[in-house]
């Protein structure tokens, strides 16, 4: 291998520009020739490529988003597309790529290699963490930051005016922003598509906590949760059945992806990059870059994009005990 790609697919996170620069500098450290890819997949079939070398990647590391721009590609779903992005990479002298993005982006890289026998390279970046073979995707760790600093802001209003606020977070599958931001915030409750605790519960749950004198509740609400109401809707639930609260709702939204990576996703995405690249030049190919009990580890691409990541129940128990 001479030539390895780097792309950046599906939605951003932070630190997808640390795992950049890590590809790029043990490129450069290997003496292998390392090309950008922009906006996907869909540069790929444009040939919208650009050659890099390790000081093309300097002041980036602290920045989020990604610098080679990302992208939705429909076309790479089809043969006809994938075949215009082999022929470019071709063109180019590129024999090998890491993507940086989430399952979508690796199912892609895994279609392409059984066509072409491409060797690739997956490293997760996905502020969900939804993501099997890693602990941590890069990004994850930083969103969970965000949100708990703005949990900590919503609060500081919600105690001087005695409300009840539902926070929706990212997580339309999975909870593990709501659980650990909502145990990190010490939430009131936390509703997460993994387990539903029903309406009641959470009716009771407001009630105590209203008796008990406390002053303000912040409810901590995936988008995913399986109680089958939008927050909007919670809010007029409670509002009436519970018309003790003057309530509020606040969507985070897009600004959850946003913001310079924490020094963990910086470390994360580092060791991953050097990981990848040096796995694709010992001849390994399909596989995601992971971290597992702070080892990085490899695990095979088809896996990563079929297995589930499970909520952990330990932290689900701590929750439970945390908002009694
Ligand atoms: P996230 O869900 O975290 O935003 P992702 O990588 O899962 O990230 P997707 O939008 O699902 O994001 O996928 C990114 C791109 O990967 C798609 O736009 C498409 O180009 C490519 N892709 C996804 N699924 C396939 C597939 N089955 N075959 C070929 N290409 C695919």
């Amino acid at each position: 291998i001479k030539k390895i790609g780097v792309l950046t697919s599906g939605g951003d996170s932070p630190g997808m520009n640390a795992a950049i620069r890590s590809v790029v500098r043990t490129c450069a450290y290997m003496k292998v020739d390392c090309v950008g890819i922009y906006r996907g997949y869909q540069g790929m079939i444009e040939g919208d490529f650009k050659p890099m070398d390790a000081r093309s990647v300097n002041n980036i590391i602290n920045k989020g988003g990604t610098i080679l721009k990302s992208a939705r590609c429909d076309d790479f779903r089809t043969p006809e597309g994938r075949k215009k992005a082999y022929e470019q990479l071709q063109a180019e002298g590129i024999d090998a790529f890491v993507v940086i993005g989430g399952d979508g982006s690796f199912t892609g890289a895994m279609v392409f290699n059984q066509e072409y026998h491409f060797p690739i390279i997956g490293i997760p970046g996905t502020i969900d963490n939804d993501i099997f073979g890693t602990s941590n995707t890069v990004g994850f760790d930083t969103a969970m930051n965000t949100v708990v600093d703005v949990i900590d802001k919503i609060r500081d209003t919600a105690s001087s005016h005695n409300r009840l606020f539902f926070v929706e977070v990212m997580g339309r599958d999975v909870g593990h922003i709501a659980l650990n931001v909502g145990v990190g915030a010490g939430a009131e409750e936390i509703l997460i598509p993994e387990a539903n605790r029903g309406l009641e519960r959470l009716l009771e749950s407001l009630k105590r906590s209203k008796k008990s004198g406390k002053s303000s509740s912040i409810v901590v609400v995936a988008e995913g949760d399986k109680i089958g109401k939008s927050v909007f809707e919670l809010k007029e639930y409670v509002e009436e059945h519970l018309p003790i609260y003057d309530v509020r709702v606040s969507v985070l939204g897009h600004m959850q992806r946003g913001g310079s990576p924490s020094c963990y996703d910086r470390v994360l995405a580092s060791r991953m990059g050097v990981k990848a690249v040096e796995s694709l030049l010992e001849g390994q190919t399909n596989f995601m870059v992971g971290i597992q009990n702070n080892k990085i580890i490899l695990t095979p691409i088809s896996k990563a994009i079929k297995g589930h990541t499970k909520i952990d129940k330990e932290l689900i128990r701590v929750s439970e005990i945390m908002t009694t």
